[in-house]
């Protein structure tokens, strides 16, 4: 057996390398540079960790985000791993004592912030030690054109000026091919050797759904699906996160705001709860996520329309990074086409950009209207091609129904076009509804031929509007109360030369029924129990420890203990995430535990078939 596979083994629990961990691993093992594109979730802490474990030295991990550099220290020295991290939360003491420990050969990893990897202190305190390697993770941060631009970043080939011989790799999971060649240009990666994983997250089941009622829906889908899981939901303004926090806890769950109008203590104390307990909802903007590395966020539900698909893939990203089946769910509506094109078209941005802006929404609503399979066109956008539909998102599950909506297109236009493209939408219907109200009496718009001609209800109209905009035949503007506009697209299907087939707005959707990824095993009643004991046990760990719980075990951990039931040391120790610090500290008090809930013989499946 190699050694890198014996670390993987004893340090991390893990049976096999996967991916292509094993090649990044041996490149940066034989002293050579490597660039890696992985998914959130694809396992890239452990290319560079167990070259910095194996390789003489300390690895130097460059890292963005200090909040997460505890979490990661904390997880290896739970795998019996020296590592440190050096950040400005520290005394002037504990750097002196890390920094001691580093010249002694004390530590296998090391995290830094880039702005202190780069500066001449630090670079000195490198000329006294061995390092193994650097890693430059989120390696995107360099590109500016990104959104998460970090200057310094642009300062790291300094480390490779100054240590020519060290072997590097930079890592990320948000990159397209631009960004890539940007990262290897800036970074000096020229001769590194590639590792493009594809993009794809296949354990995220994507839902897009559009109407009305959305707050109602999320529930439903919360209480079916995810009962006690931890999740975000995303919301589009500040007010609107405290009204879905407030309703959330009503409905009897833990449900805690995030926007950038909280003060600085709130903030953080509701993220460190989101962290360190289970099954806590956060509610938040756009403000939060950046750094959140929870690897057991079971659900990202989205309450309005994300700007472009980029933003939607990022945040839907942060579910399920275990790997365990997760949800990405969506609700949008009208309104929030309208607020998101407000906030564009007032934006001091000049006219290009703006364009660039519109089209990525558009991008995005495509998305969201289309009727094939959401994956392929996920992947499409960012440069990859998919032969299959995926089988794991709503519309391969359910393909939606379509109707020929040509016939109610026009009709809708006309009445745009009669009414003098100056109402909005809710007008605009009960014309074609044939209500009487008082301005419509006073418009004389009774009279027009388009009144009370449609036979559709009025979601089916607010839903074929929401088509219209979506598809470009109408603009709805914004200086004008959000009056109906056609655009010159809408000409060919006004006079019959095209047809349009539209999404089947769904009636009476019963959101309980819709298909999700089934998020938990199925688990008998005496494994339920099981489970529970070891997660308070676990609970119990992680507060005497003050770390997250899932530092200590992950669930998936949990959930094999409850499948294998195992009765030795020995057995315990083929459980996935169990290496052999884990089975000195824990395995004791585990195998008493699975011993107190024994699993009654004859509610087993086999031996029922047998009789
Ligand atoms: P990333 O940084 O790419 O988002 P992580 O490095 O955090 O991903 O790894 C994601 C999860 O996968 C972690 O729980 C990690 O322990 C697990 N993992 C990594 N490599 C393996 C492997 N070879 N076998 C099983 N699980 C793995
Ligand atoms: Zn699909």
């Amino acid at each position: 057996m190699s050694r890198a596979l014996d670390i993987l083994r004893s340090r991390f629990g893990y049976e096999q390398f996967r991916f292509q961990q094993r090649q990044i691993v041996d490149t940066l093992i034989a002293g050579r540079d490597a660039l890696v594109l992985m998914p959130t979730g694809g396992g890239k802490s452990v290319c560079y960790q167990i070259p910095s474990i194996q390789r003489t030295g300390v690895g130097i991990i460059i890292s963005p985000l200090i909040a997460l550099m505890q979490d990661q220290v904390d997880a290896l020295g739970q795998n019996g791993v020296s590592a440190a991290y050096l950040n400005s939360t520290q005394t002037a003491e504990q750097q002196r004592q890390i920094k001691q420990r580093l010249r002694a050969g004390d530590i296998d990893l090391l995290y830094v912030a880039p702005e202190r990897a780069v500066g001449e202190d630090f670079l000195q305190l490198l000329e006294g030690c061995r390092i193994a390697l650097f890693a430059i993770d989120e390696a995107h941060c360099v590109s500016q054109w990104g959104h998460d631009f970090r200057p310094d970043y642009q300062q790291l080939s300094r480390l490779h000026e100054r240590f020519p011989e060290i072997p590097r790799v930079a890592l990320t999971a948000t990159a397209d091919r631009r960004t890539l060649r940007e990262i290897e240009q800036q970074l000096q990666l020229q001769q590194a050797e590639n590792f493009i994983h594809s993009f794809d997250r296949p354990n995220i089941f994507y839902r897009i759904s559009q109407g009305d009622n959305s707050r109602q829906r999320l529930w439903h889908f919360i209480d079916e699906n995810h009962p006690g899981d931890a999740g975000i939901v995303y919301c589009l303004s500040r007010k609107k996160v405290d009204e879905t926090a407030a309703w959330l806890r009503q409905q009897g769950r833990v449900a805690l705001p995030y926007h950038a109008g909280l003060d600085k203590d709130t903030r953080a104390e509701n993220q460190r709860s989101f962290l360190q307990q289970e099954g806590v909802i956060i509610v938040a903007t756009i403000a939060f996520g950046m750094g959140i590395d929870k690897p057991d966020v079971r659900f990202v539900a989205h309450l309005s329309l994300p700007k472009n698909i980029e933003a939607y893939y990022q945040e839907t990203g942060r579910a399920g990074r275990d790997g365990d089946p997760a949800n990405a769910w969506m609700a949008y509506g009208l309104q929030d086409i309208i607020s998101l094109r407000q906030m564009m078209a007032q934006s001091d941005a000049d006219e290009q950009y703006k364009r660039v802006l519109y089209h990525k929404m558009e991008a995005m609503l495509g998305l969201c209207e289309q009727t094939g399979c959401r994956r392929q066109t996920l992947l499409g956008y960012f440069g990859e091609s998919m032969d299959k539909p995926c089988g794991n998102c709503d519309n391969c599950v359910e393909p939606p129904q379509t109707w020929d909506a040509t016939e109610a297109a026009r009709m809708a236009l006309s009445c745009v076009y009669r009414t003098g493209q100056r109402f909005g939408v809710n007008y605009v219907i009960d014309v074609l509804m044939g209500h009487a109200r008082e301005r419509i009496l006073q418009n004389g718009h009774d009279r027009l031929s388009t009144f009370g001609i449609g036979n559709l209800d009025t979601n089916e109209w607010r839903s074929l509007f929401r088509q219209l905009i979506a598809l470009g035949y109408l603009d709805s503007d914004i200086d004008n109360y959000g009056a109906l506009k056609m655009t010159p697209s809408a000409r060919p299907l006004l006079q019959g030369e095209q047809q349009l087939k539209l999404r089947k707005f769904h009636k009476a959707i019963k959101p309980a029924k819709l298909a999700a990824s089934k998020v938990k095993p199925q688990l008998r009643n005496a494994d339920a129990a099981l489970f529970e004991a070891l997660r308070l046990h676990r609970t119990e760990l992680a507060q005497q420890q003050g770390v997250p719980p899932y530092v200590i075990l992950h669930d998936k951990t949990l959930y094999a203990i409850c499948d294998l039931r195992p009765d030795s040391i020995d057995h315990l120790a083929a459980i996935p995430g169990i290496g052999e610090r884990k089975l000195d500290l824990y395995g004791e008090d585990l195998i008493r535990i699975v011993a107190q809930y024994p699993r009654p013989a004859v509610t087993d499946a086999r031996s029922a078939e047998t009789v």
